[in-house]
């Protein structure tokens, strides 16, 4: 576990990286939580194909193709876009653009709700670009119209997203939990 002050200064430099990937669009979105610095790959404004990834960070790391991927039982579907499977991954998720990345490490600590909130939030980012505030909305609406999130998998997701105790994210994600609360209840699509 790192220590709050490592905490945020981790958050600062992941956050200056996603600016700055973002900019160049080689990393659409990250962070259920922490945004993850995805691994450089050759130069910096590179996007790589799912292949190109897998062979990057090695391990046990896989491409499922697109519809083919099941959390909990679920099946994922994000249009045709494929999921790679990295447990090295540091963070729940992230997209580059093409392809979503989840690590399944992390995500067995988590309830289906919040599993496919994930999932629905890095494809998100797919199709409305490196905004996590609209990712966030992109995926609550996903939810409540294919029945998958319930206000109670709300709740769930607001946990999950809300730090255990008070720091410099904290007021963050609260604030990320009311808005997607009124993506929740708004019948127009964002
Ligand atoms: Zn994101």
């Amino acid at each position: 576990m790192q220590g709050n002050a490592d905490m945020a200064a981790t958050g600062r430099r992941a956050s200056a990286r996603i600016v700055m990937a973002s900019r160049l669009l080689a990393l659409l979105g990250c962070a259920a939580i922490l945004c993850s610095v995805l691994p450089s790959l050759g130069t910096a404004d590179d996007i790589p194909t799912p292949d190109e990834y897998v062979n990057h960070v090695g391990g046990d790391a896989q491409i499922v193709a697109p519809g083919q991927l099941k959390l909990d039982g679920q099946s994922m579907v994000c249009g045709q876009r494929p999921t790679v499977l990295d447990s090295q991954l540091d963070d729940y998720g992230a997209a580059y653009p093409g392809f979503l990345i989840l690590n399944p490490r992390l995500l067995t600590r988590t309830s289906t709700a919040v599993k496919m909130w994930i999932f629905a939030h890095e494809c998100g980012h797919q199709f409305r670009g490196p905004d996590e505030e609209t990712a966030d909305c992109f995926a609550v609406q996903r939810g409540k119209r294919q029945g998958w999130l319930t206000e109670e998998g709300l709740d769930e997701v607001c946990r999950f997203i809300a730090p255990a105790k008070g720091d410099s994210m904290h007021f963050a994600g609260s604030n990320r939990c009311s808005y997607m609360r009124q993506c929740y209840a708004d019948p127009n699509i964002r």
